[in-house]
């Protein structure tokens, strides 16, 4: 195939007007010509920075040199030798601000496609995996003391409370090691964001499931229904279990707001909220019963990926939507390419704008009371540039008389999140920051003896692949300290 080699190989993705209309996965992935001819693109130079950009360490270059002789198990092999869920980071991992961004062949041109690679990769591995619907099911509750299938096994045993890609990533790890990991799951899914975050447009749900199965192979028992700190405490996991060694992964899904009037009326959501309406509750399937708010206008505030997610939900919902984002364009958080996606879908940006006041519709007949109220419009105050703050951004400030009004029906709030104060507070000498996030040091040792920690439950809402890397340094750590020899 004749290709510029300062471009990367385009991603074929699905025409804007016709997603726009479903929850189909945009971007198709490569095929094997394409894929081969990316890989042509890698100059498997010798210092290998993508390796020490990638926090799981993967060995890109030689990933790739087995894909460009079309040994795809081996390229597969080579991968998950370092990270878990292939899949999934080759769809979701922010490479251009990793392993890509200091790819050589960026110096003159655009970085080879490491992230399109890997998924193909992954994608050719799974297509061959037809794994029995069933399986899927994990076993649901905590079980009876002593009942753990994980106990019977004549391993050391460890309780991983979390299966996000750092409880997974941790739990894969030490399976690898030979340990017998049970998962505990607050949700009746296991997956974290990926499945009750991330759309289905994104991220497909079976693309997880899959990645999920392959980690139940390795043994590792999941149980849903599990809200470590309620159903069972991490006390019970070493007392009433007999686990070795306890992981917290448990993220971080307390939603923040901005505490402006109107927050509390009728028509104002969490990005959590919605997200997991759509994704876990299945809205995003034709027909389901979900109920879910749709509403002909919907304003967004933020510019994280989730920001960008449900925006681009809220308009398969059938909704004009706008962002409403403080800072300027060049300071978007979320990935460049969801970004590009949501333009293409008609998503409206407003730049340098930040809500002041969400306005409601008071019943006449009731008192007024702002939880009687429904959001008619958003009142936004223009913003400007100023200084760099502590992120080393410029700070928003407002633009005295730049005032305007949004009308809307709804008005999603994607700010950020922070972690369930729950575990914290139900486990003895389990020290905390000021924030909320567990303490925990570089291999991800908390405060509490052998309890270890890792995720967005330590960092604040961060990216998978952190996550992921915290899981596995943490695995790492416990079967170091479990089974030094
Ligand atoms: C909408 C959205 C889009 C995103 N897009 C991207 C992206 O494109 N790329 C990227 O890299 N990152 C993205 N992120 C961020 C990324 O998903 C997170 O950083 C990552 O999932 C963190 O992993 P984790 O395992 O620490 O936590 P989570 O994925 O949050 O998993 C934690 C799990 O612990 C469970 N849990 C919580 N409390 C308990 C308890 N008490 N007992 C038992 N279980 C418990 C939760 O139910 C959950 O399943 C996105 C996040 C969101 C919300």
């Amino acid at each position: 195939m004749a290709m510029a080699l300062n471009k990367k190989v385009p991603m074929p993705s699905l025409d804007p007007e016709v997603r726009v209309k479903n929850f189909s996965e945009v971007s198709l992935g490569y095929d094997e010509s394409q894929a081969r001819a990316e890989a042509e693109r890698c100059l498997a130079c010798k210092k290998k920075p993508c390796v020490a950009n990638c926090p799981v360490g993967i060995e890109i270059p030689a990933f790739i040199a087995h894909l460009k002789k079309g040994d795809y198990e081996a390229a597969y092999q080579e991968i998950v030798k370092h990270g878990s869920l292939p899949a999934v980071c080759g769809r979701v991992c922010p490479q251009e601000s990793q392993c890509e961004a200091v790819c050589l062949r960026g110096r003159k041109g655009e970085a080879v496609a490491i992230g399109r690679l890997e998924r193909f990769v992954a994608d050719w591995k799974l297509a061959k995996i037809d794994l029995p619907q069933g399986d899927w099911e994990p076993s649901q509750g905590p079980g009876a003391p002593g009942q753990l299938a994980s106990l019977a096994q004549e391993k050391i045993k460890v309780a991983v409370v979390g299966s996000g890609p750092a409880g997974l990533s941790c739990a894969a790890t030490l399976a690898d090691r030979g340990f017998a990991v049970t998962i505990f799951e607050a949700l009746h899914i296991p997956g974290g964001v990926l499945v009750y975050g991330i759309p289905e447009f994104r991220l497909p749900k079976k693309i997880v499931q899959k990645e999920i199965m392959g980690l139940r192979q390795k043994g590792v028992e999941i149980r849903t229904n599990v809200v470590v700190g309620k159903t069972l405490t991490v006390d019970e996991l070493f007392e009433r279990d007999g686990f070795k060694a306890v992981f917290i992964g448990s993220g971080a899904g307390l939603p923040m707001f901005m505490n402006i009037p109107g927050e509390n009326l009728n028509g104002v959501f969490s990005a959590n909220e919605f997200l997991t309406r759509i994704n876990l509750m299945k809205a995003y399937l034709e027909g389901a019963w979900t109920p879910i708010f749709r509403g002909q206008k919907f304003v967004v505030v933020g510019g994280g990926n989730v920001a960008m997610d449900a925006a681009r939900c809220a308009r398969r919902l059938g909704a004009e939507v706008s962002i409403v984002y403080r800072r300027s364009a060049q300071e978007l958080p979320a990935r460049a390419e969801e970004v590009e996606h949501a333009h293409e879908e008609g998503v409206i940006f407003k730049f340098l704008s930040s809500p002041i006041e969400i306005n409601g519709f008071q019943n006449p007949d009731q008192p007024r009371d702002p939880k009687n109220g429904w959001v008619i419009s958003v009142t936004c105050a223009q913003m400007e540039l100023g200084q760099p703050d502590a992120s080393g951004r410029p700070r928003p400030v407002i633009k005295p008389g730049g005032e305007f009004i949004l009308p809307t029906d709804s008005v999603i709030m994607a700010l950020g999140t922070s972690p369930n104060p729950l575990i914290a507070a139900s486990t003895q000498g389990l020290d905390t920051q000021k924030w909320g996030g567990l303490m925990a040091d570089q291999n991800g040792l908390t405060s509490r003896n052998k309890v270890w920690a890792g995720g967005d439950a330590v960092t604040g809402a961060a990216t998978v692949i952190m996550a992921m890397g915290a899981g596995k340094k943490a695995a790492l750590d416990i079967a170091k300290t479990l089974a030094p020899n």
